[in-house]
C-alpha cells in the first residue's frame, strides 16, 4: 500500500523556476512540496559563472542555486530530491505524482522541469558518450589537460564552455554551422580573443570516430558539402536544449518543439497546472526569466487554491 502525501501545490523541478515558485508558494501560505528526479539546483548548477543575475556581478552557478535553496528553506517548502517518479497525472482535478511507495497529491502543480542538452544525433555520439563525448565541460573538462577538444554550437553555452575548456585543453575548436553567433557579443569577444580557441565556421560534425575513446570527427562544410577530418580527443556538443516533458507528454498543450504553452499567468492548457522556466515556450531562457516565471506561476497557484478553499467552505 502506497503512502499518500497531500499538498496544496507541488513543484516539479528545482532550478531557478522551481525554487522561486517554492519560495512564493510557501510564503503565500500554500502547503508546498518541491520534487526533483535529480539533485536540487537544475541546469545553472553546472554553469561555471553567472554574471548577469542582478545583485551578483559574478557568482558560480552552483553557489547561486545553493542560495536559492537556502532562501526556499526559510519558508518551509517540503523538499524531495532524487525521486524516482513512475507516473504523473495532471488532467484530473486532484493531480498526482506516483513513486514506487508514495502518491503525492495536490490541486495544483507547477512544472519547472527545465530542459536537457540536445543531441547531435550523429553516428558515434551515443557510442562515445562518456568516452570523449561530454555535455558538461565543468564535470569533464579536467580530463582534457593538454588535449585537443571540439565544442559544437554558436550560443552562449558553446562559447562560454569553450573558454572554460581552455583552462585544461591545449586547443579548443569551436565548430559552428553558420558564420554568425547567437552568443552575447561580450562572450563572442572573449572567445575570439582567446588564443587557444580556433573557429571552424559553416561546418557541422557528421560522425564521431575512435577506438576506445574519441580520436577524430568528420566535418561537413554547410556551404560546399565538402568533408574533412579533425583530430580531437573530446567533443562537447552545446547545441541548445529540449524540454524535459517525457513524463507527462501529451497531457498539456505543447509547441512543435515540445515546449509547454502557457499564458502570461504561466497557466497551461490544464486548469491548476502551471509551467515556468525553460520548459515552457518562452523567448528568453535565463536564470532571471525562469525565476520570474516561477514567481508568477506560484502567485496564480495561490489564487487558484484560495478559490478552491472558498468553494469548499460553501
Ligand atoms: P542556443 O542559444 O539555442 O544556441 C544553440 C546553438 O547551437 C546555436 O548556435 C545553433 O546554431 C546551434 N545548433 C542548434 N542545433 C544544431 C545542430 N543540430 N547542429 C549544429 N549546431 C546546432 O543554446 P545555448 O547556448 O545552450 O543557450 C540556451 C539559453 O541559455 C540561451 O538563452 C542562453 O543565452 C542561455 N545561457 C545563458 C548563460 C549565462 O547567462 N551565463 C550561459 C549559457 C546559456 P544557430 O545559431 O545556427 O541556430
Amino acid at each position: 500500500m502506497k503512502q499518500e502525501l497531500t499538498f496544496d501545490t507541488i513543484i516539479l523541478g528545482s532550478g531557478p523556476a522551481g525554487f522561486s515558485a517554492a519560495i512564493y508558494a510557501a510564503r503565500g501560505n500554500l502547503k508546498t512540496a518541491i520534487i526533483d528526479i535529480n539533485m536540487f539546483g537544475g541546469q545553472p548548477s553546472n554553469y561555471l559563472e553567472i554574471e548577469n543575475y542582478p545583485g551578483f556581478s559574478l557568482i558560480g552557478g552552483f553557489e547561486l542555486m545553493e542560495k536559492f535553496e537556502e532562501h526556499c528553506d526559510k519558508f518551509g517548502a517540503e523538499k524531495f530530491p532524487m525521486v524516482e517518479i513512475e507516473k504523473i497525472t495532471l488532467t484530473d482535478k486532484v493531480k498526482s505524482i506516483e513513486t514506487n511507495d508514495t502518491i503525492f497529491k495536490a490541486n495544483s502543480i507547477i512544472i519547472a522541469t527545465g530542459a536537457s542538452a540536445q543531441k547531435l544525433n550523429i553516428k558515434g555520439e551515443e557510442e562515445f558518450k562518456g568516452r570523449g563525448v561530454s555535455y558538461c565541460a565543468i564535470c569533464d573538462g579536467a580530463f582534457y589537460k593538454d588535449k585537443v577538444v571540439a565544442v559544437v554550437g554558436g550560443g552562449n553555452s558553446a562559447l562560454e564552455e569553450a573558454i572554460y575548456l581552455t583552462k585544461f585543453a591545449k586547443k579548443v575548436f569551436v565548430i559552428h554551422r553558420r558564420d554568425e553567433f547567437r552568443a552575447d557579443k561580450i562572450v563572442q569577444q572573449r572567445a575570439k580573443e582567446n588564443e587557444k580557441i580556433e573557429f571552424i565556421l559553416n561546418t557541422v560534425p557528421v560522425e564521431i570516430q575512435g577506438t576506445n575513446t574519441v580520436e577524430q570527427i568528420i566535418l561537413k562544410n554547410t556551404k560546399t558539402d565538402e568533408q574533412s577530418t579533425l583530430v580531437v580527443n573530446g567533443v562537447f556538443p552545446y547545441i541548445g536544449f529540449s524540454p524535459n516533458i517525457s513524463m507527462f507528454s501529451g497531457q498539456l498543450q505543447q509547441n512543435a518543439q515540445g515546449f509547454i504553452e502557457t499564458d502570461g499567468n504561466m497557466q497551461t492548457s490544464v486548469e491548476g497546472v502551471y509551467a515556468a522556466g525553460d520548459v515552457r515556450n518562452t523567448p528568453l531562457r535565463q536564470v532571471i526569466t525562469a525565476a520570474a516565471d516561477g514567481a508568477v506561476a506560484a502567485c496564480n497557484a495561490v489564487k487558484y487554491i484560495e478559490q478552491i478553499k472558498e468553494l469548499e467552505k460553501v
